[in-house]
């Protein structure tokens, strides 16, 4: 590499580096999680104002009442959603926001179905992920509390805002042997939780105290 670097690159990648190293010594183990991570320009993902920031382990606005998750949040996450497999082909996430847990997906999975209701961050996202040329990833302006049926079944869901009660559409379109991943609970006390399909059986699982956003219902244009 001769001397194209530009600053921001320089100081992200030692960051990055950095961020990855946190992510280790919080307990995430999953090599391709954190080389999805580490692949994924959390500093595309903000605001101009804060890209300063964006390598820290930290969850940070988005504008619209919205936040970028925590990148360890993120990794836990995508850990449990892949289980012990290494790879998944279907996955529905509902809450695209940033898209920075879409792109960290879109390294791990075949095809990432990404829902959003705010119209400005649908847009951006959609724009954002046409620009890269990273065609495994289709997003959609919708209320994602009725999942995606006409791309069911998937593999995993994911839910990126939090809820008392998850949608039974969100349940209904995983396969058999799926994982569902969310914050369940309301404003202020929720766990992050797991769902494992068996048949019609599901076994659940809460594992982390989490803060995140309400799901909310309809869309904003
Ligand atoms: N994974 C995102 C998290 C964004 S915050 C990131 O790291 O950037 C949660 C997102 O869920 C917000 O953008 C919010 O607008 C969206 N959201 C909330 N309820 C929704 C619903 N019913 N359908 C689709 N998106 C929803």
């Amino acid at each position: 590499m001769t001397s194209t670097i530009s600053p921001t690159g320089f100081i992200s990648k030692r960051a990055k580096q950095r961020l990855i190293d946190t992510l280790r010594q919080k307990g995430i183990q999953n090599e391709a999680v954190l080389s999805a991570i580490a692949d994924s320009p959390r500093h595309d993902f903000v605001e101009e104002a804060l890209k300063s920031r964006a390598y820290e382990d930290k969850a940070l606005p988005i504008g619209y009442r919205q936040t970028i998750s925590q990148p360890y949040v993120v990794a836990l996450m995508t850990e449990r959603l892949l289980g012990k497999q290494s790879r998944l082909r279907a996955v529905l996430e509902i809450g695209t926001g940033s898209g920075f847990q879409t792109s960290v997906l879109s390294k791990l999975v075949d095809r990432v179905y990404t829902i959003e209701r705010v119209g400005p961050l649908f847009r951006r996202a959609k724009e954002y992920f046409s620009e890269q040329g990273i065609n495994n990833v289709f997003l959609r302006h919708a209320d994602g509390t009725a999942g995606w049926p006409t791309r069911r079944p998937f593999d995993g869901v994911i839910v990126t805002a939090a809820t008392p009660q998850i949608p039974e559409a969100l349940f209904a379109q995983l396969i058999d042997g799926g994982t569902l991943v969310a914050p369940e609970g309301q404003e202020g006390k929720q766990k992050l939780s797991t769902w494992k399909k068996t048949g019609q059986q599901f076994q659940h699982q809460s594992f982390r105290d989490v803060t995140f956003v309400p799901l909310e219902t309809g869309v904003e244009h």
